[in-house]
C-alpha cells in the first residue's frame, strides 16, 4: 500500500502528464513519509533520491537523505547520488501553516520559489518540475520565470487534492537551461 494519502495526487499527476518515464533520475523534495517516492520507483525511475527535515523509512528503489534541501552541500550530494544531473524534480514540500492565510500563502510560495532555484542547479536539459502551490494571487513572479525557463508551463488539481484546500499544482516540463543567463 501507498504511505500517504499524496501519493494519489502524483498518481493523478502522471498518469495526465506522464512525467515519470523509466530511466529516469529523479528528486523528490519533501518526501516524508514516502508515499511520492514509492510511485517515483513504481513507475521505473532508475534513481530516486527522497530529501526530508524528517526521517523516511527505507523505500525499496530508492535512497534517502534526512535533511534540508537548502543545505548548500545537497546539489552536489544528489548529482553524486544520481550519477549526473536530475530528469525531474518533484516538490510536494509544505511549510509549517500558522492558519493566516496571506501568510502561508507567502510561505509557501517561497518555498516553491526556493525549490525552483534548487532544480535549476540540478536539472539536466529538458528536465521537468512539479511544486505544490497554493492559489491566492503571489505567484506572479514564480510562473514568469518557469514560462522563461521551460518550453511548457502548466497548473493542476489532482482530483485526490480536497475540494476546500486551495492547493495546487505547477508541472513544467522542457528545462532550457540556456534561458538562465536571462533569469539569474
Ligand atoms: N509527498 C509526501 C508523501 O507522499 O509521502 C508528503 C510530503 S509532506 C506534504 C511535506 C514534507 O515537506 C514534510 O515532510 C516536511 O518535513 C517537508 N519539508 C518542508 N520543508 C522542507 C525543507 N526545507 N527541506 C526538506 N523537506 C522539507
Amino acid at each position: 500500500g501507498w504511505r500517504s494519502r499524496a501519493a494519489f495526487k502524483l498518481i493523478e499527476l502522471d498518469d495526465r502528464f506522464e512525467l515519470i518515464k523509466p530511466g529516469m533520475r529523479v528528486v523528490d523534495l519533501g518526501a516524508a513519509p514516502g508515499g511520492w517516492t514509492q510511485v517515483i520507483v513504481k513507475r521505473g525511475a532508475s534513481r530516486v533520491v527522497g530529501v526530508d527535515l524528517l526521517p523516511v523509512d527505507p523505500v525499496a528503489g530508492a535512497e534517502i537523505i534526512e535533511g534540508d534541501f537548502t543545505d548548500p552541500t545537497m546539489a552536489e550530494r544528489l548529482t553524486t547520488m544520481l550519477d549526473g544531473k536530475a530528469d525531474l524534480v518533484l516538490s510536494d514540500m509544505a511549510p509549517n501553516t500558522t492558519g493566516h492565510a496571506p501568510t502561508d500563502h507567502i510561505r509557501i510560495i517561497g518555498l516553491a520559489e526556493e525549490a525552483l532555484y534548487f532544480a535549476f542547479e540540478i536539472l539536466a536539459e529538458g528536465g521537468g518540475f512539479v511544486a505544490k502551490v497554493f492559489q491566492g494571487g503571489a505567484e506572479k513572479d514564480m510562473l514568469n520565470t518557469l514560462k522563461q525557463a521551460f518550453a511548457l508551463v502548466r497548473h493542476a488539481k489532482p482530483p485526490a487534492s480536497r475540494k476546500d484546500s486551495s492547493e495546487l499544482y505547477v508541472v513544467a516540463t522542457g528545462f532550457r537551461p540556456e534561458r538562465l543567463k536571462d533569469i539569474l
